[in-house]
């Protein structure tokens, strides 16, 4: 449950729409890049954690949210920011229903290769991203993403060159990262040409690892201190 005050603080930043509360649940959903840089900013400050979600169907009805603990969905940032189709790549943000959009990027001739059929309606583009195995093979076809880092600093990183900077590959960092570094606002992503002889569909069930499993590992544990010292994102 989040204090009242704390509510009436986000509500304010929300312009008095855009949010629901559904029992103990207060939901967010921002329909602007800058709404949700404000609410990242004014949680760090105030203590308020945010969980990021898409359509949340990973959460459910028995799942308790800490106290003072927001959900912060990308469900209204959901637009198609552009199809290259000459260099076949989409760029969208990550509240867009994944199997919309795949489904009549297919209709063109331009795939990416894991099988719509196993991806239930409502998953998101952010979602799937989130809970992928990093070594998938599929993780290979994010070349680009955008993220609100928590101390609100909009990260953005790779483009549709496949190697193209020198460093540490956050693309790679924020694959599976459950909501944990941050939330994803748009990805880059490369398709391919046909569905014959170019590549393997995926089961996404073989590609989704299991929710935050790797909370325990020490690694995890050092990086979430140093990233997030505030522990915003829940
Ligand atoms: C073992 C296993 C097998 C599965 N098999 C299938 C299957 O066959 N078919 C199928 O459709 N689904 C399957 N799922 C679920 C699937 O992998 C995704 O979790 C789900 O599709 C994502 O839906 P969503 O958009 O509602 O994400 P949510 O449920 O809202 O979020 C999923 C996770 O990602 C985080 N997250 C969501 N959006 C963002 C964002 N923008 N930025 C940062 N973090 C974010 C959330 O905090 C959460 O941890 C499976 C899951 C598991 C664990």
């Amino acid at each position: 449950m989040i204090s009242g005050q704390n509510k009436n603080k986000l509500i304010s930043i929300l312009e008095h729409k855009n949010y629901e509360a559904v029992g103990d649940s207060f939901i967010i959903f921002p329909d602007d890049m800058n709404n949700l840089g404000s609410i990242i900013k004014i949680s760090n400050r105030f203590g308020i954690k945010l969980i990021p979600i898409g359509s949340g169907t990973t959460f459910g009805s028995g799942f308790k949210p800490p106290d003072n603990t927001v959900f912060l969905s990308t469900q209204r940032l959901n637009k198609i920011l552009d199809i290259d189709r000459n260099n076949m790549f989409i760029e969208l943000q990550a509240g867009c229903i994944w199997k919309q959009v795949f489904l009549s990027l297919a209709g063109q001739d331009l795939y990416f290769p894991i099988d719509a059929d196993s991806i239930r309606a409502k998953r998101t583009a952010g979602g799937i991203f989130c809970s992928l195995k990093p070594d998938s093979s599929v993780s290979n076809y994010f070349t680009g993403i955008e993220f609100y880092a928590p101390d609100g600093t909009l990260m953005k990183y790779g483009c549709k060159t496949l190697k193209n900077v020198a460093g540490y590959d956050l693309v790679k960092f924020m694959t599976g990262s459950f909501g944990k570094f941050g939330i994803v606002t748009s990805l880059m992503i490369r398709l391919l040409p046909s569905k014959d002889n170019f590549f393997k569909f995926e089961d996404l069930e073989n590609v989704t690892q299991q929710t935050r499993q790797f909370t325990e590992n020490d690694i995890y544990k050092k990086l979430k201190n140093d990233l997030d010292p505030n522990s915003v994102f829940e």
